[in-house]
């Protein structure tokens, strides 16, 4: 019998789940916010993920959901479950993907390596925190940040005063994350996969290239890793997958201090942008991986293909750019480049694909990736 794989959210990491099902003989259909979005290309419903009746209706005929983000509130997926229906991560997982307070407080029962933070519920409490670190402090909003929206870097509690205002105005009340100011020689990222059954599989650790928020560039695996940093990554990312149950795709986003210490940033329960190279460079890609792990099948090797595999996001640029001319045309001059669309309008500053190159010289390879993906302007 056929397995139906149903994943909530119609974005680009369902769309890109959607080859791997057909060539592993799996079903998937997608409950997007939208007509039209990336994933629609899979038998789509359309539908409010925030409503359990329409998550339910769904789920009714797949084997187990899934989903293409961490926003599906936490009543929905507890009814999800409570229908005896299998969802994959669970809610108890996904809820440390969902709220970073809870995640580092959870981490820190864990033992995980972290940067110092507290919990701050007004602007004194976030002006003490600041005090006792440097005169400088991240501050965050715990839920619903991505893409560096709800962070920022303050040196005065009152710079956050908008955000306890409307955590004031919000019934639950509630606190925002302080954390020190991580001095980083540069960002990683480990991803692990892991069945219900208990399998995991770590993948090498990456190196992810933020500009403005945005994970711009991603090499894997991450240069000039020694293996003190490889194992310690890797078991960071075990250590987390296990220690929180998540089942699917973990990634663990980290930085590496100038003082040679690993520290969890965040946590995504999901395929990541830091892994879009393995649809290129690595045995079985995070998109294959993330099915097969929630469908509780054999993982596959999640080792390289090739010494270096570069990953560069291509970020839409003026809405009157025609993408196709420039798919075609990246396609022309860089042969050795996979280009890889969404099929969304661009907009400034929008994910609308993203370039891989794998080959044996990182010089060689990252030069084609970036001429390839510069092609599309941004
Ligand atoms: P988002 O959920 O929006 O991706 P993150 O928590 O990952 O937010 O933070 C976005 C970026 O801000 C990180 O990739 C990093 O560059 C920077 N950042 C976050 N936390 C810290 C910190 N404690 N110290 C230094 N930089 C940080």
């Amino acid at each position: 019998m056929v397995l139906r794989v149903g994943v909530v959210g119609g974005g680009q990491l369902a769309r890109m789940m959607i080859a791997p099902a057909t060539e592993i003989g799996v079903e998937i259909r997608v409950l997007a916010e939208d007509e039209g979005m990336s994933a629609a290309l899979a038998a789509t419903a359309v539908g409010d993920y925030h409503d359990a009746e329409t998550v339910l209706a769904f789920a009714r005929d797949v084997d187990v959901i899934t989903f293409d983000h961490e926003h599906v509130p936490q009543d929905v997926l507890r009814a999800l479950v409570g229908a005896g229906i299998a969802v994959h991560p669970g809610p108890d997982a996904l809820l440390f993907a969902q709220d970073k307070l809870q995640m580092r407080a959870r981490l820190q029962e864990l033992g995980m390596p972290q940067p110092e933070w507290a919990a701050v519920s007004d602007v004194t409490e976030l002006q003490d925190f600041i005090d006792a670190h440097g005169g400088r402090a991240v501050v965050k909003t715990p839920r619903g940040g991505y893409d560096g929206k709800g962070v920022r870097v303050v040196s005065s509690g009152v710079e956050a005063e908008d955000w306890f205002s409307s955590l004031a105005e919000d019934a639950r009340g509630g606190a925002l994350l302080a954390e020190e100011l991580v001095d980083f020689s540069r960002e990683l990222a480990q991803q692990v996969a892991r069945r219900p059954s208990g399998e995991v599989r770590a993948y090498p650790v990456v190196e992810t290239v933020q500009r403005d928020g945005v994970c711009a560039e991603v090499i894997a695996p991450a240069p000039h890793t020694g293996d003190r940093l490889q194992t310690v990554a890797a078991q960071i990312g075990v250590g987390i997958a296990e220690g929180l149950g998540v089942t699917g795709m973990l990634a663990v986003e980290l930085f590496e201090t100038t003082d040679e210490r690993v520290l969890v940033n965040e946590l995504a329960m999901r395929p990541h942008n830091s892994g879009h190279w393995s649809q290129d460079g690595a045995v079985t890609s995070q998109f294959e991986q993330h099915l097969r792990a929630v469908l509780d099948l054999p993982l596959g090797d999640a080792e390289p293909t090739a010494p270096w595999s570069v990953m560069i996001n291509i970020l839409g640029g003026p809405a009157e750019g025609g993408l196709d001319e420039r798919f075609a045309n990246a396609m022309a001059q860089h042969p050795s480049a996979k280009i890889h669309t969404y099929g969304k309008a661009p907009r400034p500053g929008r994910k609308v694909g993203h370039v891989n190159v794998v080959g044996e010289d990182l010089d060689e390879v990252a030069y084609q990736a970036r001429a390839a993906a510069g092609l599309f302007g941004g």
